[in-house]
């Protein structure tokens, strides 16, 4: 295997915040080891299209604190399709790089693992808000979706406790709970509905709303992760059963965006050197996670191959709190 001189960096899948410090760290920590580091825009679309560019650590000042990613990212179905990897490889060639870091999802490590199957080393870097990526505890701008959410959950209670109103609001997570439950917690709720559990609407939300009611409570905050169902219909339906007037919001790309948390900065900027550090100890087709608060590195195979279930006990704490 030839040397490593020359790194490329991409964002793929949803942007998350931290992404940017992330490229930061890697132009930065890739300068001080004596890489070349070169941004790819827009994913993997970017790399099949040959949008390269050499960065300077100069390139990458003032982005820290900037939610979205500079590189920009897409969803390229092209890239499943081992023709458009190949080209990709070809670009690779083109531009001499050795090793391409990822910072996306679960669906950017597999179009990464393909094309590391076919014999272009990367790395990866978990980069999303709703920390579904089984290897990993912690996923960047998992952090700052916690708090944005958390903040509109505030907001939203203080005019549901006004009106004497249930509140709804529907957060991102179509197949993981995280967000859902975590921000139940830091937000109050009296009802989380996530994914991972079956719900019944008599006994997991009307119930507990008319206990809530004979205990004396006048406004309601229900947490609806994404993929349990529609949040407007549950309104109707609690409505409709109860007579308290209801609310739903849908909270929506809000919660992608914005400046991350100084966690998610820190994390970010770790995880970034850490991509380094990996590629500079000749270990390649890694992973970089946060497990037990330690960083590792794990095979990209392996790695996709972890589960990861959520703590569902969460809920049942969530539920004791909130009497
Ligand atoms: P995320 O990385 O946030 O999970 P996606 O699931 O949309 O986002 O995946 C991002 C991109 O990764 C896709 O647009 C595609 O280019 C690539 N990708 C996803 N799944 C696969 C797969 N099974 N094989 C090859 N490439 C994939």
């Amino acid at each position: 295997m030839r040397k490593v001189k020359n790194i490329g960096v991409l964002t793929s899948g949803g942007d998350a915040p931290g992404m940017n410090a992330a490229i930061r760290a890697v132009v930065r920590t890739g300068y001080f080891y004596g890489y070349n580091v070169f941004g790819i825009s827009r994913g993997y679309e970017g790399l099949i299209n040959g949008e390269i560019k050499k960065l300077s650590p100069r390139d990458v000042s003032g982005i820290l604190q900037d939610g979205g990613t500079i590189l920009k990212t897409a969803r390229c179905l092209k890239f499943m399709n081992p023709e458009h990897r190949k080209r990709a490889h070809e670009i690779c060639r083109v531009f001499n790089i050795d090793v391409v870091i990822v910072i996306g999802g679960d669906g950017s490590y597999k179009g990464a693992l393909d094309f590391s199957i076919e014999g272009m080393p990367v790395i990866g870097l978990p980069g999303t808000i709703d920390n579904d990526i089984n290897c990993t505890e912690y996923t960047i701008g998992y952090d700052t979706a916690l708090n944005t959410v958390m903040d509109s959950i505030d907001k939203l209670r203080d005019t549901a406790y006004s009106h004497e109103r249930c509140t709804v609001i529907e957060v991102m997570g179509r197949d993981a709970g995280y967000i859902a439950v975590n921000d139940g917690i830091a937000g109050g709720a009296d009802i989380i509905l996530i994914p991972e559990t079956k719900f019944d609407i008599d006994r997991d939300v009307i119930k507990p709303i008319l206990e809530c009611r004979n205990r004396g409570k006048k406004d309601y905050c229900i947490i609806v992760a994404e993929g349990v169902g529609n949040a407007n219909e549950l309104c109707s339906a609690i409505t409709e059963k109860t007579g308290i007037i209801s609310r739903a919001t849908i909270l929506g790309y809000v919660q992608r965006g914005g400046s991350p948390t100084a966690y998610d900065r820190i994390m970010a900027s770790k995880m970034g050197a850490k991509a380094i550090e990996v590629i500079n100890e000749g270990r390649l087709n890694r992973i970089i996670c946060l497990n037990d608060n330690k960083l590792i590195d794990y095979d990209i195979k392996e790695a996709l191959d972890m589960k990861k279930e959520l703590d569902v006990e969460l809920l049942e704490l969530a539920k004791i709190i909130s009497i």
